[in-house]
C-alpha cells in the first residue's frame, strides 16, 4: 500500500498507503465523486475530511468504450443491481483523531462497514453495453496535472500511462475506473482486470488520487483501488513501488495492510478476520491473486513480516 505522509505513516516497510475516501456527492443523477484515494497511492488509511472539491474531472482523455481490448461478456451479477446500499452518511468525511506521533489508531470498524458492499458511485461514464472495455493511452497533461505527479518523482510522465478499465461493482454494474500505471505495466494490468470482470470481481472505486488527497487528514474509511502514487516509504530514502507505477493495491477497505497494531485503513479491523470470506477480498488462490500471478505480479498477503492483503507489485516489493 502507499504511506500517507500526513498519517506520519510512511515507513512501514514502503507500504502504507493512506486511503483517502472523499465523498462528495451531488445530486442524484450526476457524477459523484465519493472516494477514498490513497490506498494505493499511500497507504491505505484514511481519507480526507469533508468533501472534496475537486474530484478528478470525468473528463478521460480516452472514451471508456474505446475498443481497445476485446468485449467480453459479464457474468452473473454479484449483487443484484439495486441491492446494494448506498455508502453511509459520513463516509470519507471525518478525519480521525492522531496521537503525538500523527499516527491514528485502529479502530472497531463500523457495523455497517463489516461486509462493505455499497454502490459505486461513478467518476467516469460506465461502459454503455455493460462490457469489458480498456484504454490505453499517453497520460494526459489535464490527468497528469491532477495527479500526485511531479518532476521530484523516480519516473517521468513518459513512463506512465493512462488506463481505463470496466470493472464490476458491488452493486453488480459495471463501471470504468482510471489507473496511471507504469508504461510497461499498462497492457498486464489491463489483462489482470479483463479477468476480474469476467469473473465478477466486485470493486468499490478505481480512480487517480490528488497529492492533496494523499496528503489529507485519514478517515481510515478510504477504498479506492490505485496503482500510481508519487510515495517514499516512511523514513526511508527509497520509493514505494506505487510511486513507479509498478504496485497496484486492490479495495483496501476489504483487503487492509497490517503490520503489529497498524492496521490501514484504520477502520478496516473487521477485515483482518480472513477466514470470514466476504465480496471484494482478495484471497489465497482466488481470482485476483490469479490474475495478478499471471502477469508475474507478487501479492501482499503472502508477505511474512506484515500482511498487506491490498497490495500487488511487479517487484514483489
Ligand atoms: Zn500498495
Amino acid at each position: 500500500m502507499l504511506v500517507k505522509p500526513s498519517a506520519g505513516y510512511r515507513g512501514a516497510a514502503e507500504r502504507v498507503e493512506s486511503t483517502v475516501l472523499r465523498g462528495a456527492a451531488r445530486a442524484a443523477g450526476q457524477l459523484i465523486v465519493v472516494g477514498c484515494l490513497g490506498c494505493a497511492l499511500g497507504g491505505c488509511s484514511g481519507g480526507p475530511a469533508g468533501p472534496e472539491a475537486s474530484g478528478p474531472a470525468p473528463t478521460p482523455a480516452a472514451p471508456p468504450t474505446a475498443p481497445a481490448a476485446a468485449a467480453e461478456a459479464p457474468g452473473p451479477a454479484v449483487t443484484p443491481p439495486g441491492d446494494a446500499p448506498a455508502a453511509p452518511a459520513g463516509l470519507g468525511a471525518r478525519a480521525l483523531p492522531v496521537g503525538p506521533d500523527g499516527v491514528a489508531a485502529a479502530r472497531d470498524t463500523p457495523p455497517e462497514l463489516r461486509n462493505r458492499s455499497i454502490i459505486t458511485v461513478d467518476d467516469l461514464p460506465p461502459p454503455p453495453d455493460g462490457r469489458f472495455h480498456a484504454t490505453v493511452t499517453a497520460v494526459p497533461a489535464s490527468v497528469l496535472a491532477r495527479s500526485s505527479w511531479t518532476r521530484n518523482c523516480p519516473v517521468t510522465a513518459a513512463d506512465l500511462r493512462y488506463v481505463t478499465v470496466s470493472f464490476r461493482g458491488f452493486d453488480g454494474r459495471a463501471h470504468t475506473g482510471e489507473l496511471l500505471t507504469n508504461a510497461r505495466a499498462a497492457d498486464p494490468l489491463v489483462t489482470v482486470f479483463r479477468r476480474l470482470f469476467a469473473a465478477n470481481f466486485p470493486i468499490e472505486r478505481m480512480r487517480i488520487s490528488t497529492a492533496a488527497e494523499l496528503n489529507a487528514p485519514s478517515t481510515g474509511d478510504g477504498n479506492t483501488t490505485e496503482s500510481f502514487a508519487c510515495r517514499p516509504v516512511r523514513g526511508q530514502a527509497a520509493w514505494s513501488q506505487h510511486a513507479y507505477g509498478l504496485a497496484v493495491d486492490l479495495n483496501p477497505f476489504q483487503n487492509p495492510y497490517h503490520k503489529g497494531l497498524v492496521v490501514l485503513p484504520e477502520l478496516a479491523t473487521a477485515y483482518l478476520d480472513r477466514a470470514e470470506a466476504r465480496p471484494g477480498m482478495v484471497r489465497p488462490g482466488g481470482p485476483a491473486v490469479k490474475a495478478f500471478a499471471a502477469i508475474g505480479w507478487r501479492w501482499g498477503g503472502d508477505y511474512r513480516s506484515l500482511k498487506d492483503y491490498m497490495h500487488f507489485s511487479a517487484t514483489g516489493g
